[in-house]
């Protein structure tokens, strides 16, 4: 099936990890990607595995809104006008609250936050004008929950779950949806540090008894980034092995 034939979708982060993953399974579905991501050659080579042709890397840092709207005229020129955004990027550095340096609350809350905030205000104009648009935010199950050590983390997932039900109440009268996938723990770089016994740990938490895998955050995606979710706006959707119930 190929439901998002003729889509454009914009991936941030979507170089490597999770966001790679969302990359492959909306290409798979017929969508043109844009990659993006700061280091260049990462989401160029990241582009140029998608399956089917149109796709495109692009070098950004989402904290910086000046060269996100650049990134976005470039994508819309170079891929064209994105139907689909997801704003999958986001990084970590914990850190105990009474030790948290100012930079590091402010690097995590600018990437994470203020970074779905200037690529939605970058692409939304054109979903409004088309009547036409879906925006996924990647959050995290630690904004349902909190997380010890992840104060600025949590807090920059948790403000993300509220941008999600602002601009779905905002903007679905111009016929955009916006819903956030809360994941729980995934196999990915930023989970690769985890020793054998936190992995232990971590799988004793989780009902499914596994960590996710980044396909089994795209799938979710896919959905409901297509036609079939046409209904859906304003929630957040663990997807998290049964974490959180
Ligand atoms: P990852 O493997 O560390 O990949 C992060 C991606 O984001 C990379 O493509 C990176 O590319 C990009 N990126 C980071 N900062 C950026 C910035 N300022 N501007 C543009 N791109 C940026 O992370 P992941 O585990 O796949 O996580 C993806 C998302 O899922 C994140 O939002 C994360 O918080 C969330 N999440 C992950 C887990 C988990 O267990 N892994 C759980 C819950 C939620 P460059 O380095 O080239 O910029």
């Amino acid at each position: 099936m190929s439901e998002l034939n003729g889509k454009v979708a914009l991936v941030t982060g979507g170089s490597r990890g999770i966001g790679l993953g969302i990359a492959r399974e909306l290409a798979e579905a017929g969508a043109r990607v844009a990659v993006v991501g700061r280091n260049a050659e990462r989401a160029a080579e990241a582009a140029s595995t998608l399956p089917g042709e149109g796709h495109g890397g692009f070098a950004c840092d989402v904290a910086d809104a000046e060269a996100v709207a650049e990134m976005a005229k470039a994508v819309e020129a170079e891929v064209g006008p994105v139907d689909i955004l997801v704003n999958n990027a986001g990084i970590t550095r914990d850190n105990i609250l009474m030790r948290m340096k100012d930079d590091e609350w402010d690097d995590v809350v600018n990437a994470n936050l203020k970074g779905a905030f200037n690529t939605t205000r970058a692409v939304t104009r054109g979903m409004m004008k088309r009547r036409d648009g879906v925006i996924l935010n990647v959050s995290s199950v630690v904004g349902l929950m909190g997380n010890a050590g992840q104060a600025n983390y949590s807090a920059s997932k948790s403000g993300l779950h509220g941008l999600t039900k602002s601009v779905a109440r905002e903007l679905a009268p111009r016929g955009v949806r916006c819903n956030a996938i809360a994941p729980g723990f995934i196999r990915t770089d930023m989970t690769a540090s985890l020793t054998d016994s936190q992995t232990e740990a971590l799988q004793n938490q989780i009902p499914l008894g596994r960590l996710g895998e980044p396909e089994d955050i795209a799938g979710v995606v896919r959905f409901l980034a297509g036609p079939a979710a046409r209904y859906i706006t304003g929630q957040i959707l663990a997807v998290d092995g049964g974490m959180v119930m």
